[in-house]
């Protein structure tokens, strides 16, 4: 009898997509379901921002204005999170990269560690749409559970399904004129990306604009794919 190899080498993923298609909200489902650790440089800025760091000073106000921060400081960020142990079983990237320095950067930083990327997704939306997303987003103060005015309430309102925590918050970037500015930076910076790894075969295509459920279903087919052994 031969024995079947088991890989656990990490699983990383990257989610593509402009601001509200969903990533956020479907890299916490696939946490859960994958026990996969959610990388959300947006998250990691706010946090450096409100901690007031040196990063966070420089990148306060291109984040009001909506315009992407240097990859510098995007990296230094990253690569802080990186290097805290949770990340071992692999992680969703969640918002990175967002430019070709970035996307090579990454490709310098996982070889370093012997990993790669398994799959990229890009959900894919409609601009249109985005603006209504964005504008209606709020998440606990708690857990950071994301909801929508519209399209996601808590199941009792102002308290949040995950954590029973009341306080919810909106960022001061979710207004529809800044929303306009990052959706043009992710055409004009992070679009390309789509080529770059569809080239390499590790894209896959999912329709966001579908309800959350469904979009989960898709999204975790094709990751059960790559965590199968
Ligand atoms: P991103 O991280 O890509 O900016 P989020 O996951 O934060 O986007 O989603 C933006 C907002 O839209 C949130 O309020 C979320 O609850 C809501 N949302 C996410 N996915 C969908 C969907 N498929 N249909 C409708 N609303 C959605
Ligand atoms: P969203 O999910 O709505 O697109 P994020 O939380 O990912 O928003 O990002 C919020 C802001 O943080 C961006 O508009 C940008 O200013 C900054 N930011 C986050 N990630 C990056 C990145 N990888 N490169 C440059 N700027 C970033
Ligand atoms: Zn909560």
């Amino acid at each position: 009898m031969t024995e079947t190899a088991v890989d656990t080498r990490p699983v990383n993923l990257i989610l593509l997509g402009p601001p509200g298609a969903g990533k956020g909200t479907q890299a916490r489902m696939l946490e859960e379901s994958f026990g996969l650790v959610q990388l959300s440089t947006g998250d990691l800025l706010r946090g450096a921002v409100a901690a007031g760091t040196e990063a966070g000073l420089a990148a306060k106000a291109v984040m009001e204005k909506g315009e992407l921060v240097s990859d510098e400081i995007v990296l230094a960020v990253l690569k802080e999170r990186l290097a805290q142990p949770d990340v071992a079983a692999g992680t969703i990237l969640d918002g990175f990269p967002r430019t070709a320095g970035q996307a090579a950067a990454l490709d310098a930083l996982l070889a370093e560690r012997g990993e790669q990327i398994d799959a990229v997704i890009s959900l894919k939306v409609q601009d249109e749409a985005m603006v209504e997303r964005v504008s209606g987003r709020f998440t606990c103060a708690g857990c950071g559970e994301g909801y929508h005015d519209s399209f996601k309430q808590p199941a009792r309102p102002g308290v949040c399904d995950k954590c029973g925590g009341t306080e919810m918050k909106r960022r001061a970037d979710d207004n529809a004129e800044t929303v306009r500015t990052r959706l043009q930076a992710y055409h004009a910076d992070t679009a390309p990306l789509i080529d770059y790894y569809a080239a390499r075969g590790t894209l896959t295509e999912v329709d966001a604009m579908a309800e959350i459920g469904r979009v989960r279903a898709e999204m975790e087919a094709i990751v059960g794919k790559l965590t199968a052994a």
